[in-house]
């Protein structure tokens, strides 16, 4: 079935401008990663990128984007022939608007000369690297296959073909220091990103790292250290010259990713592959995270979703407020209720008034948005805020609390589903 087309004067909730697809295949699982990942599968890369053909067909024509995201799994882990081949299959089926930006995520041990060369002659303009960090033992307990020496070298040939350069960065890593967080923060600052994103480690139930937790044999940090290190990487990050601009992502003025901003307004966008998730036309699109599953139905013509709501006008209002107060700048009520239909104050009530008398958000009478206290406990607000204003019964309250974001990286960071595979 064809995508649906939304006229050109369409709101961006409803159509969209941004595409996202997904690449699994890994070099190794790391052990705390719960993404649709692919490892020792690289004999079905060919297939995969049979099954992506296919699927993109549903597109209909090449449609235009203003972004474009690949992310992963590792991209750039494709051998260079079907790296090639998957640029042009995305050149065929998007047509990328003047100014645009196209991101690809890659990891230090997988990105060579050839493979830079080849990216920026396909246009991609933004990288985003998953450096985690630069203390050898703390690689080795996220089971990072490379090594601090492959970051700068990575980045110091990135810069002259794609100088647009992300770095991912992890705090919260058992055993980890502040003082080594800061190390790790300054040393991301001396390679000179335009972009840092920085994640806090999560136990996802069913990994190694939580089971590994479970047993006793690694200890979590504090909650006290974690927040410290928050507030330390927004600290020197912004003491750098970084603005703050969502929960987890600092860029260099002019250098904000426009593509998870399209996630964080809750527009519309387009997503491809297993495990990518899609938001088109309101209606929200899971696909399968199981890679052969994904390919036999692709192949097959099938649909690759397992699961698509229609969200109605009051669960997508409340999407709108998870996703919006994850930016610094927050929830400008004008626009919040020409996008959502809903005035913000009715739709919140008494929660939003409460969370600003608590000092986690505040209130300028035209936008609210988290304090930088609100920011340390931004799920918490934003499940809080979810609870007032849902009407679904109690039940299903969990379930949408997790399609809003309200523990999220589903949608928000990689626009893929990051629970239940089917
Ligand atoms: S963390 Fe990144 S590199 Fe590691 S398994 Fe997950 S997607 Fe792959």
């Amino acid at each position: 079935m064809i995508i649906p087309e939304f006229p050109a004067d369409a709101p961006p909730s409803l159509r969209p401008t941004a595409g996202y697809v997904h690449v699994p295949f890994c070099a190794h699982h790391c052990g705390y990663c719960d993404f649709a990942v692919a490892v020792g599968k690289d004999h079905l890369q060919d297939a995969y990128l049979d099954a992506l053909a296919c699927e993109l067909n549903a597109l209909g024509h090449p449609r235009p984007v203003q972004t474009l995201f690949v992310g992963g799994g590792t991209p750039s882990h494709l051998t260079t022939p079907r790296l090639r081949r998957l640029l042009a299959l995305l050149q065929a089926w998007f047509n990328l608007l003047p100014g645009y930006e196209f991101s690809l995520e890659a990891n230090p041990e997988s990105l060579g000369n050839d493979k830079l060369d080849l990216l920026a002659e396909h246009g991609v303009n933004r990288l985003s690297l998953g450096v985690q960090s630069f203390q050898p033992p703390l690689l080795r307990v996220l089971e990072r296959p490379h090594r601090p020496v492959d970051a700068v070298a990575v980045v110091t040939a990135a810069r002259t073909r794609i100088p647009n350069l992300s770095v991912d960065l992890i705090f919260g890593v058992p055993g980890q220091t502040v003082a080594q967080w800061r190390d790790d923060l300054r040393r991301a600052l001396d390679l000179a990103p335009t972009h840092v994103a920085t994640y806090g480690l999560t136990y996802e139930k069913g990994t190694r790292l939580w089971k590994q937790r479970q047993r006793g044999d690694v200890v979590p940090l504090t909650e006290d250290l974690e927040l410290a290190m928050y507030e330390t990487a927004i600290d020197v990050l912004t003491d750098a010259g970084f603005e703050h601009y969502e929960i987890s992502n600092f860029a260099r003025p002019g250098f904000r990713c426009r593509h998870n901003q399209v996630y964080w307004a809750n527009y519309a966008y387009f997503g491809f592959g297993v495990g990518a998730a899609s938001y088109v036309g309101g209606e929200r699109r899971l696909n399968v995270r199981d890679l052969q599953a994904y390919i036999r139905r692709a192949l097959s013509g099938r649909p690759t979703h397992f699961q698509a709501e229609v969200l109605t006008p009051r669960i997508r209002a409340l999407e709108t407020v998870g996703q919006q107060l994850r930016r610094v700048d927050g929830i400008e009520r004008k626009q919040f209720q020409v996008q959502t239909g809903f005035a913000l104050d009715e739709l919140l009530g008494a929660a939003l008034v409460r969370n600003v008398e608590l000092g986690l958000m505040a209130d300028d009478g035209r936008r609210v948005a988290l304090t930088r206290r609100g920011l340390c406990v931004a799920d918490a607000v934003i499940t809080d805020l979810w609870r007032a204003g849902t009407d679904r019964p109690d039940e299903l309250l969990e379930e949408t609390a997790q399609d809003i974001g309200g523990d999220a990286r589903y949608a928000v960071v990689h626009g893929q589903a990051t629970w239940p595979a089917n």
